[in-house]
């Protein structure tokens, strides 16, 4: 017998949830969205953790999930604002000081990833959801407990709501849960109170901090380098790596002709050029040249005011309780941005999901099987990309210096 309307929570408005919401509605469930935050598409909302949006390496693995979700529309309108990046350029210094820039393709066929500001995203992401008869976006409400056996939540109403006669806390009753609400889940917190869960949880000792390299200015071709075009201080087509032994600083592009860029170093380092804020320019000229006359005179001052935040690691197992909960994107597998897969595998995390769901039948033992199958599939696949995150930092601030890398590239190239 098919099931009543399936009445779906997508908790975290974020990238993964806010797909996560367009699959559900697509199969005529009833989806409520629930995000902490105010709505992203006002502009006085500050981005979780970041200073305004950051940019991130769009993949194919992301674009397969969109372009499946069967939404009108929404892959040409995420593509029409990302940037192709081609490889990476690999920025240093030769013997007699001279600035060097070195490209590194991608892949021999011209494939290539795509710079995509996260927030633009995830508001093309919403905006598709607003018209759609069956979704609800409720901002503003925090998921603060669930039950998973009575399928009840409780979301506790933020900021200025809290003044009006309605009370302070909402209970919903669902059918499923779709925990989408990032590293620090509050989904997953609740759910681990149902299933015996296995939980691992890893901070690496590296700190990030993002930087921005303005456009082009004409009157002043001094901070620009040899790729330089279209008003872009360096090539817009490729993401652009300092590697150092320890540090690392990386640049993509956006299509307002910035840079968003990422400063990644030990904490120990963090601290030192904190205490000693003078000495920001001069390590940034020893370990990254060029970078510091790029981004111009307010480097220091972004340093200065720019969070320091951690990098996270998580990897649990299973990724679901029954028929009524599951975890998607960072909730179930944060991993360090240094695969540039972490919101990519998120996302696929949604089709391959949704897959389970349309090859099982449409009723609650139908459900329980699909979310079986789908942490049987999908959390040794998590495991193994959080692997390679974490050996890609490697790969990144070291490896494509490598001597041995350089000789692998000749062989290849051969
Ligand atoms: P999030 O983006 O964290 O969204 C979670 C949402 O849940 C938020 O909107 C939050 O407000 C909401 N929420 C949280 N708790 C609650 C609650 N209790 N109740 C209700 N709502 C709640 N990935 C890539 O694919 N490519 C890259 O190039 C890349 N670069 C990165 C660079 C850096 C420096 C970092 C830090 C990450 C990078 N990532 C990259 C990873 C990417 O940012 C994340 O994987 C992605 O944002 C995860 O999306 P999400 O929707 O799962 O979670």
């Amino acid at each position: 017998m098919a099931d009543r309307k399936t009445k779906c929570l997508v908790v975290g408005g974020g990238p993964v949830g806010a797909l996560a919401a367009l699959y559900a509605a697509k199969r005529g469930w009833e989806v409520e969205v629930y995000d902490l935050r105010r709505d992203l598409r006002d502009d006085s909302t500050t981005p979780l953790n970041f200073t305004k949006s950051i940019n991130l390496a769009l993949s194919q693995r992301g674009v397969n999930a969109m372009r499946e979700s069967g939404a009108d529309g929404l892959l040409d309108s995420v593509l029409a604002d990302t940037i192709p990046m081609y490889g990476r350029m690999v920025h240093g210094e030769d013997s007699k000081g001279s600035l060097t820039e070195e490209s590194q393709l991608y892949d021999v066929h011209g494939r290539y990833q795509r710079a995509v500001d996260r927030g633009a995203l995830n508001k093309t992401l919403l905006d598709h959801l607003e018209g759609l008869p069956n979704v609800n976006l409720i901002f503003h409400h925090k998921l603060t407990g669930a039950d998973f056996n009575k399928k009840k939540a409780w979301f506790e109403r933020k900021g200025s709501d809290k003044s009006s006669d309605r009370p302070k806390e909402v209970e919903v009753s669902f059918d499923i849960i779709l925990g989408c609400d990032g590293a620090h889940s509050s989904v997953r917190y609740h759910m681990m109170k149902y299933v015996r869960m296995d939980y691992e949880q890893s901070y690496i000792d590296t700190l990030w901090c993002e930087f921005t390299i303005p456009p082009a200015d004409s009157s002043d071709t001094t901070a620009t380098t040899a790729s330089a075009k279209d008003g872009f201080r360096t090539s817009p087509n490729h993401l652009h790596i300092w590697p150092t032994p320890n540090d690392m600083f990386i640049a993509i592009p956006s299509i307002d002709r910035t840079f968003t860029c990422t400063l990644f170093a030990p904490s120990a380092t963090f601290a030192e050029l904190s205490a000693h804020p003078e000495s920001i320019e001069s390590f940034f000229r020893t370990s990254f040249p060029g970078a510091a006359d790029l981004i111009g005179p307010d480097l220091q001052t972004q340093f200065q005011q720019n969070p320091h935040l951690p990098l996270i690691s998580i990897k649990c197992s299973p990724h679901h309780y029954t028929a009524s909960g599951v975890i998607l994107g960072d909730a179930a597998h944060a991993m360090v941005p240094f695969y540039g897969q972490g919101m990519n595998a998120g996302l696929e995390d949604v089709r391959v999901l949704f897959s389970h769901f349309d090859s099982h039948p449409t009723t609650p033992a139908g459900r329980a099987a699909a979310l079986e199958a789908y942490s049987t599939e999908r959390v040794p696949d998590a495991h193994t990309i959080n692997d390679l995150a974490m050996g890609n930092y490697w790969e990144m601030h070291a490896g494509v210096r490598s001597t041995w890398y350089l000789l692998r590239k000749r062989v290849e190239e051969f």
